[in-house]
């Protein structure tokens, strides 16, 4: 492998580290804000960041490359209501999106074709994330943010279910 293709992977999985940490800490401030469901949720989103990194990670392997891990930043989330939370995972995956459209663009230009394949599952996979995240965030804004909406949405995050690991 092309030591600028290996490298360019190595960024990507310290960014899916990095959202999975991210979305963790987010869990954390659901869990302190008596929101269970959307704790859940956030615990599972953290769940599958990793995943998707392992995914890179084993790229690397499969193809005898050393995976070099990097920082990662203790994450800044703060919210004040469902709402915004959701709107900044729909950023943090934007950004995401955007980090894979520029990796693609690097495996076309360096005429890596196995990692072009993989990352036809991860541009797939973005579309599902910021599908879901606008999805939430429509909900969130139809229901209104009352208690009562707030515990109506609570309970429908919370019905998330963890993804398994071979799961695509
Ligand atoms: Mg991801």
């Amino acid at each position: 492998m092309k030591q600028k293709i290996i490298d360019a992977v190595n960024r990507q999985i310290r960014e899916e580290l990095q959202s999975s940490y991210t979305y963790l800490a987010m869990s954390a401030r659901f869990e302190a804000r008596k929101l269970p469901g959307a704790a859940n949720w956030m615990r599972n989103q953290a769940r599958e960041e990793v995943l998707h990194a392992m995914k890179f990670f084993d790229f690397l392997i499969r193809r005898g490359a050393t995976p070099e891990l990097q920082t990662i930043e203790a994450p800044d989330t703060q919210f004040n209501s469902i709402l915004e939370a959701f709107e900044q995972a729909l950023e943090a995956e934007q950004h995401i999106t955007k980090c894979i459209h520029e990796l693609y663009d690097l495996a076309q230009t360096e005429r890596d074709y196995p990692l072009q394949t993989l990352l036809h599952w991860f541009i797939d996979e973005q579309v599902e994330e910021e599908e879901a995240a606008e999805g939430i965030i429509d909900s969130i804004r139809l229901a209104g943010e009352s208690g009562e909406a707030m515990f109506m949405i609570d309970r429908e995050l919370g019905l998330r279910q963890p993804e398994t690991e071979g799961a695509e």
